[in-house]
């Protein structure tokens, strides 16, 4: 064998794994065919959170107007985005370097299967004992008239102006953040979808506010429509237009058309049934040792099918899972931790372990307590208009779940999650001290 593991991706679901297997002395290698770290680090959560920036630092100023700051701020789209290259265009080399300087064999192309211990990139065959798949997803795209017209969240990570109007189809994480974004930057906005729910996951009475706020700062949801195709028009000055045109008679001009209908998984091309690793149209099958019903080969990451949240944090955790396995420190199947998400819409929306709606179908089970976050005086100082924390309670009195809908619920979620993670009951979470004035004492004053 050429190879003890082979990965083929190089996202968070290889390199985390990947780099402490090979410093641990297994021949390992990576077969990437686009850039190196995969979506997250090029395409993904750091370059959306760097565009991201400028709008919460605006909309604290928002919050603080005559309540000692003054004179208004705008977002330079173009400063933002040549400073969104500047951070995100050396990632790739960075991350390259990293598996490299590991010792890791970076192959580059597309790999596809020949046989359960050999993959085929570019007319090379390559072999390896063991097969770790880890290819992600692809942006989903309506099958219209017209899809040719349309853009995935990676042109939209990239554009040079923001277009004057933008129009999503979508109601999910990445068209709600980017319709917060691309309304803070000065475009009009639309969103339109299929059903009426947006942000399916989160707590929608949190969902509902952040609907709310987008609203009133101009963003048009329209909700209940089947797109039905896109026509580009251009004027005498060579410029495009936009039409959208939906089922129930909508017709929409634009200038931009962004489908974040979802994201679907990259097994399709990896000629998966030469060696029969079994699929769903979700992504790949594993059992609870992330192997596929072929046994050396395993899968991580987004790519895999199970309900778990699409993030980087599970990549990672799957990815460090693999590593220990193959090095031989852990026999035991791969036990997940409470996961926290977060919608940086603005405000966030985040939570971690029970959601708000199991708890709310199992009374018996869980006791739930609501903060209006408005009341407290630390919150006051910034003048928070809208913020609200859920905490979720088990029968032993012990932390199982949290949600928050603030500017501050990313760094407030991550506080409970060791709490949650931990099992701690009340009695012992009053035990934390923490730094005061701060968020996190905040939040643990509420316990
Ligand atoms: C716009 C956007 C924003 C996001 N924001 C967040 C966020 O804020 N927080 C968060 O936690 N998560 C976020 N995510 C999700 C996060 O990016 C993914 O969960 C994470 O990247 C998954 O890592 P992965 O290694 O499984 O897959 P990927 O990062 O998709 O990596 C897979 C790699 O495999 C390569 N590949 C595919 N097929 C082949 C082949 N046949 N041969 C060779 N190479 C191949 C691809 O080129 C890619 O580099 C976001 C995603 C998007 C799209």
């Amino acid at each position: 064998m050429d190879f003890d593991v082979l990965y083929i991706g190089s996202g968070q679901a290889t390199w985390n794994g990947a780099v402490p297997l090979a410093q641990a002395g297994v021949n390992v290698a990576v077969v990437e065919e686009a850039l190196f770290g995969g979506i997250c680090s090029n395409y993904g959560c750091n370059a959306k959170i760097a565009l991201d920036y400028p709008v919460e630092l605006t909309r604290q100023v928002e919050a603080m107007q005559d309540h000692g700051v003054t004179g208004d701020i705008e977002i330079d789209w173009a400063d933002a985005m040549a400073h969104k290259h500047e951070l995100i265009d050396p990632q790739s080399q960075h991350n390259e370097d990293r598996l490299t300087n590991a010792g890791i064999k970076v192959i580059k192309g597309h790999a596809t299967f020949v046989d359960q211990h050999t993959i085929s990139v570019s007319g090379q065959t390559i072999t390896a004992d063991k097969i770790v798949i880890a290819t992600g997803q692809r942006p989903h795209r309506l099958e219209i008239e017209g899809a040719e017209y349309v853009h995935d969240s990676t042109d939209f990570l990239s554009i040079p102006e923001m277009p004057e109007h933008v129009t999503i189809f979508g109601g999910g994480f990445i068209a709600l953040e980017f319709a917060t974004i691309a309304n803070a930057a000065g475009a009009k906005v639309d969103v339109i979808t299929r059903s009426n729910t947006y942000l399916r996951s989160f707590p929608q009475k949190y969902v509902k506010l952040v609907v709310a706020d987008l609203k009133q700062r101009g963003v048009r949801f329209i909700p209940s429509q089947e797109i039905t195709s896109v026509e580009a028009i251009s004027d005498l000055a060579g410029y495009d237009e936009f039409v959208v045109y939906g089922q129930n008679g909508l017709e929409l001009t634009t200038d931009y058309v962004l489908d974040a209908t979802g994201r679907i998984p990259n097994h399709d091309e990896l000629n998966l049934a030469a060696v029969g690793v079994a699929t769903t149209d979700r992504g790949i099958l594993v059992n609870e040792y992330l192997q596929t019903n072929v046994d050396n080969i395993y899968a991580a990451g987004d790519v895999v099918d199970h309900d778990l949240p699409k993030i980087t944090p599970v990549a990672a955790f799957e990815s460090r899972y693999l590593a220990a396995r193959f090095m031989g420190k852990s026999d035991a199947p791969i036990d997940y931790p409470a996961i926290s998400t977060v919608a940086f819409t603005s405000p966030r929306i985040a939570q971690v372990g029970i959601s708000v709606a199991e708890a709310a179908e199992h009374p018996d089970l869980y006791r739930v307590e609501d903060v209006d976050y408005q009341s407290d005086w630390f919150r006051q100082v910034g003048n928070e208009t809208q913020a609200y924390l859920t905490l979720i309670f088990n029968q032993n009195d012990v932390l199982v779940g949290a949600a928050e809908m603030s500017h501050e619920a990313v760094n407030s979620i991550n506080t409970f999650v060791p709490m949650i993670e931990m099992q701690l009951n009340r009695t012992q979470l009053q035990r934390f001290i923490y730094l005061f004035p701060s968020i996190e004492y905040t939040g643990q004053r509420r316990l």
